[in-house]
């Protein structure tokens, strides 16, 4: 019985698993679902997981993620998985790779910094891990907690 109780399989689609427990709501943002949304998703939020103690999972018919979104899912999740699911199959699994430069993506939470003037520059991050940590290239600014806020 893998996991079908809990929320219905989909037959095309992608399913997010592993997602940091809470973050569910940021990944759904990140992938454009609002309120008002016809799309067919389901979340399950702080579900009992072996490996990381609780997890949240999303998973969204008819639909596939761009790099861009991954990136992003990455920054707030480094450990969620991506199945990609045709005719009720797994045709394609990874793991999300936390991206060691990430442009255009955050914004820099310094007010002062190039990437924020009226001519803006695009942002432009370094990044480390355990704990996510973002390093601005122009200000050196950090940012490592509300990461999913300073997302453009
Ligand atoms: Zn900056």
């Amino acid at each position: 019985m893998k996991n079908g109780l809990l929320i219905r399989s989909i037959e095309h689609g992608t399913v997010i698993d592993h997602i940091t427990a809470g973050q569910a709501l940021s990944v759904m943002r990140i992938i454009g679902i609002k309120s008002g949304t016809s799309a067919v998703v389901s979340v399950a939020m702080n579900v009992p997981s072996r490996a990381m103690g609780l997890k949240d999972i999303v998973k969204i018919e008819g639909r596939e993620l761009d790099s861009r979104e991954v990136d992003k899912i990455s920054l707030i999740s480094p450990d969620a998985t991506i199945n990609i699911i045709r005719d009720y199959a797994v045709v394609s699994k990874y793991t999300v790779e936390l991206p060691s430069e990430i442009r255009g993506i955050v914004r820099c939470r310094n007010p002062n910094c190039i990437t924020n003037s009226d001519e803006p520059v695009a942002s432009d991050f370094t990044v480390t891990k355990n704990p996510v940590t973002l390093r601005c290239r122009y200000c050196d600014h950090i940012i490592v907690s509300d990461i999913a806020e300073q997302l453009i």
